[in-house]
């Protein structure tokens, strides 16, 4: 199964989601769980979520992507931000039981000046506070352009999240294209050597969703400003290659590109023409 969506609207509700990811083709969507600049959550509605699920059974969606508000920052010196950084995700992770299975991805957070050290310490605390085996949802750390004091920007830094945390079974990584990329990863000419070092450093297993954006910048600006599918730096032929990596085919791949819904629907359509069929383990019949 080819599961592509991108990121939507969650304003309308979950339902209204489903609706508009069958409308444009998508297998999978992201969604913000509340305003991404901060702020409350709505309170979820049990009718919504009842009829979501059922069409989301129909439909054959895979994993969906919560997304964490950007504000929301373990590694601040504030500590009134780092109190609203684990409120939000203690409050996002207990209403995402009502949709089980899925996942919650958040920016690692950024430093501030306080360095990389003290921010994965405060990360991986608030993790450790918060994670625990009785959740249904993994939580996904995602790779980042590395710009300004952003945590994530190296792999070694994930890993260095993961290793600290009492449950790692919990949590994963979502490597988001336009941040490795602008990090300084070249997944464009050399795919294979950057997926052979996230998993000698953070280990393959633990990758779990794509957020597929092509770059506005070059390799390793540190910018991170997505581009349109095949519009950017990345170009056409790495996002083919990306879809179709044996270690990647099989996960959720969500773009997060500028773009309406008509824009996205005319991305998917095109990204599944660069799909290739699984070739079967018997061979041709
Ligand atoms: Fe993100
Ligand atoms: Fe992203
Ligand atoms: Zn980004």
């Amino acid at each position: 199964m080819f599961y592509i969506g991108c990121h939507l609207s969650s304003a309308k509700g979950f339902l209204a989601m489903a609706k508009d990811a069958e409308r444009i083709g998508a297998t999978t969507f992201q969604f913000f769980t509340r305003n991404p600049r901060g702020g409350n959550a709505k309170k979820p509605d049990p009718e919504d979520i009842a009829a979501f699920l059922r069409r989301k059974e129909e439909l054959g969606l895979g994993p969906l992507i919560a997304h964490a508000p950007y504000t929301l920052n373990a590694a601040s010196d504030k500590p009134e931000v780092r109190d609203f950084a684990f409120r939000a995700m203690s409050e996002d992770l207990e209403r995402l039981e009502l949709v089980p299975g899925n996942y919650y991805n958040f920016h690692p957070g950024s430093h501030v000046g306080q360095g990389s050290e003290e921010g994965i310490r405060l990360i991986a605390g608030m993790l450790n506070e918060i994670l625990t085996p009785k959740l249904h949802t993994t939580v996904l750390l995602e790779t980042m352009a590395g710009k300004g004091s952003e945590i994530g920007g190296r792999f070694e830094e994930l890993s260095e999240i993961l290793s600290r945390t009492k449950h790692p079974e919990c949590m994963g990584v979502c490597l988001d294209t336009c941040h490795v990329w602008d990090g300084g990863y070249d997944i464009k000419e050399r795919l294979e050597e950057v997926l052979y070092e996230f998993d000698r450093i953070i280990g393959l297993s633990k990758l779990k969703a794509v957020h597929l954006n092509d770059s506005m910048n070059p390799l390793g600006a540190r910018k991170d400003r997505h581009a349109k599918i095949g519009e950017g730096f990345l170009g056409l032929s790495a996002m083919g290659s990306i879809i179709n990596h044996p270690a990647l085919k099989d996960l959720p791949f969500c773009l997060e590109t500028p773009n309406e819904l008509s824009g996205y629907a005319g991305e998917i359509a095109l990204l599944k023409t660069l799909r290739r069929e699984p070739i079967s383990a018997e061979g041709p019949k």
